[in-house]
C-alpha cells in the first residue's frame, strides 16, 4: 500500500497518484490561438487522459473479468491530422478519452435505415475534461441512421432494466439527460421520460456523471474512475445489445457488488489505522505555486521544448506534469520572456529551488 496524505491508494490504481488536472490546464481553453490550443489538448491532456482510461479498463479487468479492447477501442478527442488545416480552426471546448466499439461487421443486433452492416456505433463512455472540471459521460447519440426497432430496442433495455440501472446511476454519479416539453412534467418517471421518447422518436439518450471541479487529484481522481467502473455494466449492455446477445447485466452487478463489499471493508481497515506520510499533493501544490505564467505563453513554452521535461526528457504521457520554470527566478529579476522560461516536469521542477538559476537545457 502506498500512502498519500493520510488517503491509501489501493495498489492497483497506484498509476493515478502521479496525475493530477489543474487550473493551469483549464487555461487552456482560454489559449486565443486554436493551432496552438488544439495542439496543447493533444500533447497535454490527452496523454494524462489516456492513463486513467488504461487505469479504468485494468480496473474492469479487475471487477469484472472483462477485457475491454476484444471489442471496444480507445477513441481521443480532439483528434485531428496536421495536415487537416480547416480542424485546426477549431477552439476546442473540451478534451475526452473514451471507448467505443470497434469498426467490424459483426454488430448484427443493430439495423440501418439504408440496410447497410453497422459498423461504427453510436455509444461512447468517456472522461471529459472542460475548463471547469472532469466528469464521465455515456453518449448515445448519432442514432439518426439507425432504424426505429434498433433505436426503441435500446430505449426498451432501460425500461425493463430501469430498477437495477438507477442504483448503479447512484453509485456512478451519473444521471440521465431529462426531456424538456410543455407536455411531459419536469418531474416526470424516468419510465414516462422513455416512452415519451420513444412516441416522440427522440432517441439520443446520454448519461452525464458528477462534474469534479478543477484540481482533480488523489482521492477525487479515484472517485472519476470509480464512477466510470461502476457505471460500465450499462455500456457494456449497448454493446452485447449491439452484437445481438443478452445482456449480462446481472452477472456484472453482481460482480460489482462483490467488488464494491471488499473495497468498503477495507476502507474500514484503513480508517481504524492513523498512519499519515508524506504527500504528493504537497508536492504538487509546491510546483504550482512557483510560477504563473500567461496561458499562451505557457503553451508556446511547451511547444518549443516539444512537449517534454528539458532536464530529464519525460512527457505527459510518461506521467509527467509539465510545468514553466523561470530559468532566473522572478526574485532575481528574472523576466517573464521567452528566453528565460523553460519546460521542467513536476519532479525536476521540484528539485530546482528559487535559488538555484540553472538553465537545465545546457546541461547533460
Ligand atoms: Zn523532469
Amino acid at each position: 500500500m502506498f500512502k498519500v496524505s493520510g488517503w491509501t491508494w489501493p495498489k492497483h490504481i497506484q498509476t493515478l497518484s502521479g496525475i493530477a488536472f489543474d487550473q493551469q490546464d483549464a487555461n487552456l481553453f482560454l489559449v486565443e490561438d486554436a493551432h496552438l490550443r488544439a495542439d496543447a489538448l493533444k500533447h497535454s491532456i490527452l496523454p494524462r487522459l489516456r492513463i486513467v482510461m488504461n487505469v479504468a479498463i485494468s480496473l474492469i479487468r479487475k471487477i469484472y473479468n472483462v477485457e475491454v479492447l476484444d471489442d471496444s477501442i480507445i477513441s481521443a478527442y480532439p483528434n485531428f491530422r496536421q495536415k487537416r488545416e480547416h480542424e485546426l480552426q477549431i477552439k476546442y471546448e473540451n478534451a475526452f478519452v473514451g471507448i467505443g466499439g470497434q469498426r467490424k461487421k459483426k454488430w448484427f443486433g443493430l439495423a440501418r435505415k439504408d440496410g447497410k452492416p453497422v459498423q461504427i456505433l453510436p455509444f461512447r463512455f468517456a472522461f471529459m475534461l472542460h475548463h471547469k472540471g472532469i466528469c464521465t459521460f455515456l453518449e448515445n447519440g448519432w442514432l439518426k441512421g439507425l432504424d426505429v426497432p434498433t433505436s426503441e430496442k435500446l430505449l426498451r433495455f432501460h425500461i425493463e432494466n430501469e430498477h437495477k440501472i438507477n442504483p448503479l446511476c447512484f453509485e456512478a454519479r451519473m444521471r440521465p439527460s431529462v426531456i424538456c416539453s410543455d407536455t411531459l412534467p419536469l418531474m416526470a418517471s424516468l419510465f414516462d421520460q422513455y416512452e415519451f421518447r420513444i412516441q416522440h422518436q427522440l432517441y439520443d439518450n446520454h448519461f452525464v456523471g458528477f462534474d469534479y471541479p478543477l484540481p482533480v487529484l488523489g482521492s477525487s481522481l479515484v472517485e472519476v474512475v470509480h464512477n466510470f467502473v461502476c457505471f460500465f455494466p450499462v455500456y457494456d449492455s449497448y454493446l452485447q445489445i449491439s452484437q445481438g446477445s443478452a445482456d449480462r447485466l446481472d452477472e456484472l452487478i453482481v460482480k460489482l457488488s462483490h467488488w464494491l463489499q471488499q473495497h468498503l471493508d477495507g476502507m474500514e481497515a484503513i480508517s481504524n489505522s492513523t498512519e499519515q506520510s508524506t504527500t504528493i499533493f504537497d508536492a504538487v501544490k509546491s510546483a504550482e505555486s512557483k510560477a504563473r505564467v500567461m496561458p499562451a505563453l505557457r503553451w508556446q513554452i511547451f511547444q518549443r521544448d516539444h512537449w517534454k521535461c528539458v532536464a530529464c526528457g519525460r512527457r505527459s504521457h510518461d506521467g509527467a506534469i509539465l510545468h514553466v520554470d523561470h530559468i532566473i527566478p522572478r526574485s532575481h529579476g528574472g523576466s517573464d520572456k521567452l528566453e528565460n522560461l523553460q519546460t521542467l516536469c513536476n519532479i525536476c521542477n521540484i528539485g530546482k529551488s528559487n535559488r538555484d538559476t540553472t538553465d537545465l537545457r545546457n546541461l547533460d
